[in-house]
């Protein structure tokens, strides 16, 4: 009896403490390099990532976590539950690559081979979001912490908008908060913003034949996608000025001497507000109607993406900034600091400012977008709470070699436990105190409206599974 009351106590107390729990994260971080290394070595792109996300899965299998895979008719897309009732806390994590950013772990710019490289460190989101719902789930279970933890295997964020669907199926309305994280260049926990976004791929049919002996009979399906940029661009001087619109012409015919019958261009639309965004998306479709009937082509149009901007929760963010504060950042090594320094003479710097990965950035409550994310999504329909972690070099933007090239060495694997430890004392801290999650949902309330109704940007289309074919 007594030896039973002393084997509980023991266990109890070994992770009774935050600094218990941090250390039992830090006995991990070897393990937990290994997979992200190994997702960085597959580089799998939006919804073929059927490696990276079957290792997270056994990852998470073998820890006690029960696994439901392919959810929102997604393949790659999962979700691993422990525990049972109430609160829900979700851990979302990513772990697509990009396209055409293959690169090795190298201080220079070299291919190593393959289609798509992790230039936004989404190997590093999965697997330390994973180790945050490990090392959440040992806690509650010395702790016998009433609750359910689960991770979020949300596929495709880069363009594929995976979270969305995942939303629209309605995965995510029973819980009651929803933590993630992103790799970056610091260390911070402020009020994250982004942009809602639309995108979609224009396609423009006509008919081919010869361009010089019988242009009369062609229909250039490139003059319609010209027609549309061109009339796009002009509406750029009537739309607000912090709107952002790209386009790339993905297929524009194969020979000048053949009139194509076919040309596509891809577009985004970008504004801090979704009412903009989906304004000036309506606005593109219009052009690209016009651009085809002057062309004499036909034109049909495919939803690729589709996000809400962030609703930011400082509730929640406070307390993920103390923890962070808490956990604090990490020292490079001679050999990493010499690593770091060539990627910042790639970057037109003579040196990197290492001491970046050391702090903590300032709490901020507001911040200016630049990207989009689909993490948008569940920020409108749970109280959604970030953080970054600097897995980069100082100074290197996402979607870089120099990002890619960092992720794959020890820097990254630094930087992803300083995001695992400060994303597991959040959890708890929502676990231990039922006046937080309430103070959160009343902030979540109020900001999102009282007439807020969750209509998805990108309507009731399927998963676009091939759209990185
Ligand atoms: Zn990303």
């Amino acid at each position: 009896m007594l030896l039973v009351f002393c084997t509980s106590v023991l266990s109890m107390s070994a992770q009774n403490t935050k600094k218990d729990v941090l250390q039992s994260i830090d006995q991990k971080s070897e393990s937990y390099g290994e997979i992200s290394q190994a997702i960085w070595n597959l580089a799998e792109m939006g919804y073929q990532e059927e490696k990276s996300s079957a290792l997270l899965q056994k990852t998470l299998e073998e820890a006690g976590f029960t696994i439901k895979t392919g959810v929102a008719g997604i393949p790659t897309a999962f979700i691993a539950e422990y525990g049972s009732g109430s609160p829900i806390v979700a851990i979302m994590g990513e772990y697509d690559a990009l396209p055409g950013l293959s690169q090795e772990a190298v201080a220079e710019k070299k291919s190593a081979g393959g289609a798509a490289g992790h230039a936004c460190g989404h190997h590093l989101f999965g697997t330390a979001s994973t180790a945050a719902a490990i090392a959440t789930k040992d806690w509650m279970v010395a702790n016998n912490k009433q609750g359910t933890i689960r991770f979020y295997g949300t596929p495709a964020e880069e363009g594929g908008s995976g979270k969305v669907y995942m939303v629209r199926a309605g995965l995510f309305n029973d819980v009651d908060i929803a933590l993630h994280w992103h790799p970056g260049a610091q260390n911070a926990a402020n009020a994250g913003a982004a942009l809602a976004n639309k995108s979609a791929k224009f396609r423009f049919h006509g008919f081919s034949a010869h361009a010089a002996a019988a242009p009369e009979q062609g229909r250039s399906a490139l003059d319609g996608v010209e027609a549309m940029n061109m009339m796009v661009n002009m509406m750029r001087e009537h739309v607000l000025s912090d709107a952002r619109i790209h386009y790339v012409i993905t297929s524009g015919g194969k020979a000048p001497n053949v009139v194509p019958d076919f040309a596509e261009v891809y577009y985004y639309a970008r504004h801090a507000k979704r009412d903009v965004v989906i304004d000036i998306f309506d606005r593109i479709v219009k052009a690209a109607e016009g651009a085809a009937l002057g062309t004499g082509t036909t034109m049909d149009y495919e939803m690729i993406g589709g996000t809400h901007e962030l609703l930011p929760n400082l509730t929640l963010q406070k307390v993920m900034f103390d923890n962070l504060t808490e956990v604090g950042g990490f020292d490079y090594t001679l050999e990493e600091k010499a690593f770091a320094d060539k990627i910042a003479k790639s970057l037109g710097k003579d040196n990197a400012d290492i001491s970046v990965a050391k702090n903590i950035q300032p709490y901020k409550t507001e911040a200016k977008p630049g990207g989009s994310t689909d993490v948008g999504d569940v920020s409108f329909t749970v109280p959604t709470v970030g953080m970054s972690a600097a897995t980069w070099v100082p100074g290197t933007p996402a979607h870089s070699w120099q990002a890619v090239a960092a992720g794959g060495t020890s820097i990254g694997k630094k930087g992803m436990m300083v995001a695992a430890k400060t994303l597991t004392l959040t959890a708890i801290d929502i676990f231990s105190d039922k006046k937080l999650v309430e103070a959160a949902k009343t902030e979540f309330r109020e900001k999102r409206g009282s007439d807020f109704k969750y209509i998805p940007l990108l309507g009731d289309r399927e998963p676009a599974l091939d759209y990185r074919n």
